[in-house]
């Protein structure tokens, strides 16, 4: 290695600026590798099952326990998990995903990545868009509006529902009269009944108790409103108890 490569990027710390860099850090597996462990093991690798903290590396990004031989993989639980495809390729395909600033196509993934198949690119894309997604993001709060559109299914003269339209359920936050905040889509189910109530539910945090205040209304105070109606109804459902 050339004395002016950068120090091995720290997991979880350094993140590649441009793609020179990416190139650089992540010319191997083994490279990859070490990476994901740091995100691992940010204190250095520790036996799930003993606690130990001495290992050998046993091939195949198995880190293996000295004390009771448990053989841990690095990827396993990961989207990276038992792939066959080189992991600097995943790698690749998590820097072009995550840098495109107007989204990216499974097109162009394939393309970028010289995958030979469409199907591929596109599993890779929302495999990768998934996990983006953090678990433990926070719900929506304050005056979210829960709604439900179609998309499909364009009828000349047919007004209303038709049997090939798909329903996608929406919630978005108001920050104010002109201006949302955070959104939460959904494809709606089947059964559209209760479906709303329910997806609100999952994406809204219920409001706090309310304190006495001693004051006699509330009113002007954000807080969830929930409609079911087609039209844009946040401004009326404001709960006024
Ligand atoms: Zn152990």
């Amino acid at each position: 290695m050339a004395d002016s490569s950068p120090q091995m990027p720290r997991a979880g710390v350094d993140y590649p600026k441009t793609f020179g860099q990416f190139q650089e850090w992540f010319s191997t597996d083994e490279a990859c590798l070490e990476y994901l462990a740091g995100l691992r093991w940010p204190g250095g690798f520790a036996c799930p099952k003993c606690g130990g903290r001495d290992y050998w590396r046993t091939g195949a990004g198995l880190w293996m326990c000295k004390v009771c031989s448990r053989r841990t993989s690095v990827t396993a639980g990961t989207i990276f998990d038992r792939t066959r495809t080189p992991l600097r390729t995943w790698f690749a395909a998590v820097w072009f995903v995550t840098s495109q600033k107007n989204g990216v196509s499974a097109l162009g993934l394939q393309r970028v990545l010289g995958l030979n198949s469409y199907e591929t690119a596109w599993a890779w894309m929302h495999k990768l868009r998934r996990a983006m997604v953090r678990p433990e993001r926070e719900m929506l709060s304050g005056l979210v509006e829960v709604d439900e559109s179609f998309i499909g299914g364009v009828h000349r003269g047919l007004p209303g529902v038709g049997p090939d339209k798909i329903s996608v359920l929406i919630a978005a936050e108001h920050l104010d009269r002109n201006r949302i905040g955070r959104i939460r889509l959904e494809p709606g189910p089947s059964d559209r009944r209760l479906a709303l109530v329910k997806f609100g539910q999952r994406v809204v945090a219920p409001d706090p108790p309310s304190a006495p205040t001693g004051r006699g209304s509330c009113g002007d105070s954000p807080t969830s409103a929930t409609s079911t109606s087609t039209s844009p109804s946040w401004a009326r459902t404001s709960p006024r108890t």
